[in-house]
């Protein structure tokens, strides 16, 4: 549906007999609604857009001058309106109103805001009856949340849009092209990225000629990803101030043509009417009437994956809606099976093909797509920022014969290879021995000779009962490779929750129990203490790990001794203190293979940063150098784990790296992105595996005293 912002304080009420029409604001919706173009469900009342994204745009001060009412004489002359708290706060909604749209953009192909369009305002003052720049601030916020990255701003007012101009004049990312009258208002011009100045007098056919032959060859090497288009209607021959001479007729095509071209290559645009100056007030609103009646045959749906965030409170529960359609038939489907990974969370689409997730609990998820006869989808949800409204598309995964291609796989596999999977992928901690995958016949091995590799995998969901902690877990294998030789493991995949209903209150406390102590101690457990700086009260210490080996151990052991000669001998040295001390530590490691060291003590400040607020409310960002050693000093190593490191310790030990020198990000939930970025040994590796695996919406209970 065409969604339209509009509200009534749109049409403010000025001093008698000031020239400005603001009496269009209402006569528009007025009319489109008595005609039947729009009905009431088409429009929506903005709210007022904040300090915060006016700020992205505008000037401080100048903020506050609107807001306090204390612009001058001069500032108030230049903007043509008398200063008023209802004026500004207009404005302030009519910039969110243009916000709004670009959302309703990105979800129908167009939007339209009944005002807007205040091209003249600069980002440290106001012209020309603009106070904020409505666009300027719209695509700032695109591009400040990621929606966009490279904006066109089509702007046809006969006057030029010098504030915008002058705004993106060093931002790349905004292209902004005028045409207007070459001796009209403002008189001194800013430049745009394509300025095409009219001469007075010019008329339909010229118009139409110049639009048709700039804006093609502008979307063909701008390549925009969203547009803006200011439809000022003081382009006709009848306005007062225009000096061109184009019939209303003319007009409507300019629209259309805009309006095609557009849709041709599939770009979303927000449309704000501008100005339009005729005596007779219906020659007005006939014009920007007109804009709207073509904007509603514009309305397409795009035929992808529509990410509209717009951001919450992050305290709420949010909730999730959209469609699942076919990509290639374009027909809604019904049963398919929708998920949060590592959640209990998930849903059907119904006979229409929609779905709605509730309860959305904080952090980031994966949402899981997937149906036997189609290629699974995964997309990323987080509760902050969460998405208005989500179309999806699912590829099937038949070729055009209907044929379903099957990959060559071992026969024997479960004999030959079964151990591995049982081993590395459900685990053999005590907790492992009552987790059983009902459907091992979807399991599939191929080893590879080649790369000494087997790998497994499944077109169908592996079913698992865990009876030891009471969950029936549903599993998208995505990768599953053990490496013989470097005996390295890497899989992948989604887990679905569900919760086992248990026989009595014993079964209920006993899987509590376990469930606990799956908990303590685990990368979950950690992630969570480390994001609410609780180290220390849930028992975890981490330290810096000095990891040498034999070759290391030779060079800087010769190294630190070359130094201390020097020293004593009082000869001038030049390296870094840090340097020696390091040299130092590690000749005292011993010349095993692979020696290790405890260092300094790490804390949460040394570990995690908050993130920009405006892209992630919730996550902390998690980045060090080299290998750091987290220990749980409340749990015993287990004697299966004793078992394979052959001694045994009264608390747990776990190694972490960053391999691809990329940092995480970690959620109040424990949950951590992304994950393959996360190299992991020692007791966690062992550790977690799906049969000591929780769900993120996990929460122990709390022990009673
Ligand atoms: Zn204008």
């Amino acid at each position: 549906m065409v969604k339209i912002a509009y509200h009534a304080c749109y049409a403010y009420s000025l001093p008698e007999g000031h020239r400005f029409p603001m009496l269009k604001y209402e006569l528009i919706p007025e009319q489109l609604l008595h005609e039947g173009t729009i009905f009431q469900e088409n429009l929506f009342e903005p709210n007022y857009c904040s300090d915060e994204v006016v700020l992205w745009t505008h000037d401080i001060n100048y903020l506050h001058k609107l807001k306090q009412q204390t612009l001058s004489a001069s500032e108030q002359r230049k903007i043509g309106f008398p200063q008023s708290p209802e004026l500004i706060e207009r404005e302030l909604m009519i910039t969110q109103g243009t916000i709004d749209c670009c959302i309703y953009a990105i979800e129908n192909g167009i939007a339209l805001n009944v005002a807007g369009g205040t091209h003249h305002a600069f980002a440290d003052r106001g012209e020309g009856f603009c106070l904020l720049n409505d666009m300027a601030v719209a695509a700032n916020w695109l591009l400040k949340k990621g929606l966009a990255k490279q904006i066109l701003i089509i702007d046809l007012d006969v006057h030029q849009g010098n504030g915008t101009a002058k705004i993106f004049e060093s931002d790349d990312r905004v292209f902004t092209f005028s045409m207007h009258g070459a001796h009209n208002y403002p008189f001194h011009k800013e430049v745009s990225n394509l300025d095409i100045p009219l001469l007075d007098g010019t008329d339909t056919d010229t118009y139409l000629t110049l639009l048709q032959y700039h804006l093609p060859g502008l979307l063909e090497t701008v390549k925009p990803d969203f547009a803006f288009y200011l439809s000022g209607v003081d382009i006709l021959e009848t306005d007062k101030f225009g000096k061109l001479k184009v019939s209303i007729e003319g007009c409507k095509q300019r629209d259309a043509f805009v309006f095609e071209s557009l849709k041709e290559k599939a770009i979303p645009v927000t449309v704000a009417i501008g100005g339009g100056y005729s005596p007779d007030i219906r020659t007005i609103v006939e014009a920007h009437c007109n804009t709207f009646r073509l904007a509603k045959d514009f309305f397409l749906m795009l035929l992808v994956i529509c990410a509209c965030f717009f951001s919450m409170d992050t305290n709420a529960q949010s909730s999730i809606r959209g469609m699942v359609l076919d990509s290639i038939t374009k027909q809604p489907l019904a049963g398919i099976n929708l998920f949060l990974s590592h959640t209990s969370i998930g849903t059907t689409t119904d006979q229409s093909g929609h779905f709605n997730i509730e309860r959305i609990p904080q952090g980031k998820f994966e949402l899981v797509i997937s149906s036997l006869n189609y290629e699974t989808r995964t997309i990323s949800i987080n509760s902050s920022q969460i998405t208005a409204s989500l179309q999806v598309l699912l590829k099937p995964t038949a070729n055009e014969l209907q044929e379903v291609i099957v990959e060559p796989y071992d026969e024997d596999g479960w004999e030959k290879w079964g151990k591995y999977f049982n081993t590395h992928f459900i685990g053999n901690s005590a907790l492992a021995a009552d987790c059983k995958l009902l459907n091992p016949e979807v399991v599939k091995f191929r080893f590879s000779r080649k790369n000494n590799s087997i790998r497994a995998f499944s077109r169908e969901k592996l079913l698992f009962e865990n009876k030891a902690l009471g969950y029936r877990i549903q599993y998208l294998l995505t990768k599953f490779e053990y490496n013989l030789e470097e005996r390295s493991f890497f899989y992948s995949g989604y887990p679905q929750f569900q919760e086992m209903l248990p026989k009595n209150n014993d079964e209920k406390n006993r899987w509590a129990k376990k469930r606990k102590e799956a908990y303590q101690g685990s990368i979950m457990h950690f992630m969570r203490a480390l994001y609410n700086n609780q180290l220390e009260q849930e028992g975890f210490e981490i330290h810096q790990v000095l990891k040498v080996d034999y070759a290391e151990y030779k060079r800087a052991s010769s190294l630190f001794k070359a130094y201390s000669k020097a020293i004593k001998n009082k000869e001038t040295i030049s390296i870094s203190k840090d340097s020696l001390e390091y040299y130092k530590k590690a000749s005292k490691l011993g010349a095993n293979e692979y020696s290790v060291q405890l260092d300094q003590l790490i804390t949460k400040e040394d570990l995690v940063a908050p993130i920009d607020t405006s892209i992630d409310a919730t996550a902390q960002f998690m980045g060090f150098i080299g290998w750091l050693r987290v220990t749980y000093q409340n749990k015993r190593d287990p004697i299966e784990y004793a078992r394979i490191t052959l001694k045994r310790i009264d608390h747990i030990n776990s190694d972490i790296n960053l391999p691809n020198k990329i940092g995480l990000s970690i959620y109040p939930n424990g949950t951590y992105f992304y994950g393959n970025n996360l190299f992991i040994e020692g007791y966690w590796s062992w550790w977690e595996k799906l049969s000591t695996h929780l769900p993120t919406d996990y929460q122990p209970e709390q022990t009673k005293h």
